[in-house]
């Protein structure tokens, strides 16, 4: 049966946008533009999951968000606008699954969604490990193995290279792989993502001066190769 999406999101043309994106992608849409009606919606009917704009014209979206926690564990999946850094941290503290930065991809939302619904199945793919070739990155243990060696790397680091993987063959920007690595360094300058790569390149390149694991981008950021050996 369908997963059932409800989508509290009051710009109009935003909203339709991804009713029918994710329409297509196999989900049945309801659409709220107001916080009360997205309330209303949530108590009658049980949705799989809740994309909620945090910028509502009735009601914040973080307040939406606690009040529905106080009754459901919906998974939430946030929209943030630019500049909403401690929006997103208080909206994870109170319980919503995960974040999307606007303006995005629809097939970005489409991927987090999908990673919250399984996660809520139970099927926990986070917990399986990444294999890139000679390279294994085992999220669950916080390990890393080059040939079945293991590699040391920081907390961060590591978080930044799981970004990378997941995103495997995508371009990411230094601002999406802070998001992305989300943690402890959130003030991080933009320069010092170069600093960790390359630090994260001194384990996991056979030759860290010609990478091919993590390549740089010109103007644009890094992608994480997908085909390795
Ligand atoms: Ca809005």
């Amino acid at each position: 049966m369908a997963e059932r999406i409800l989508i509290a999101e009051d710009d109009p043309r935003l909203a339709e946008m991804l009713h029918e994106y994710l329409g297509q992608a196999g989900f049945r849409v309801s659409l709220a533009a107001r916080g009360a009606d997205a309330l209303e919606q949530l108590a009658a009917v049980e949705f799989d999951a809740l994309v909620l704009d945090l910028g509502l014209p009735d009601m914040d979206g973080l307040d939406l968000c606690r009040r529905l926690r106080a009754t459901s564990d919906t998974p939430v999946l946030m929209l943030t606008a630019r500049g909403e850094a401690t929006d997103r941290i208080v909206g994870l503290e109170l319980g919503a699954d995960d974040y999307l930065p606007k303006p995005f991809e629809p097939r970005e939302l489409l991927a987090r969604l999908r990673t919250i619904l399984r996660r809520r199945r139970g099927q926990l793919p986070l917990e399986r490990p990444l294999q890139f070739g000679r390279l294994e990155i085992d999220r669950a243990a916080h390990a890393l193995r080059l040939d079945g060696k293991p590699c040391t790397l920081t907390g961060y680091q590591f978080s930044l290279l799981v970004a990378l993987a997941e995103n495997a063959g995508r371009v990411l920007t230094r601002e999406t792989l802070m998001d992305l690595a989300k943690g402890e360094q959130l003030d991080a300058f933009d320069r010092s993502i170069d600093v960790h790569v390359s630090r994260i390149r001194a384990a996991i390149e056979d030759d860290p001066k010609a990478p091919r694991r993590i390549i740089t981008v010109r103007g644009a950021g890094y992608v994480f190769a997908r085909a390795q050996d």
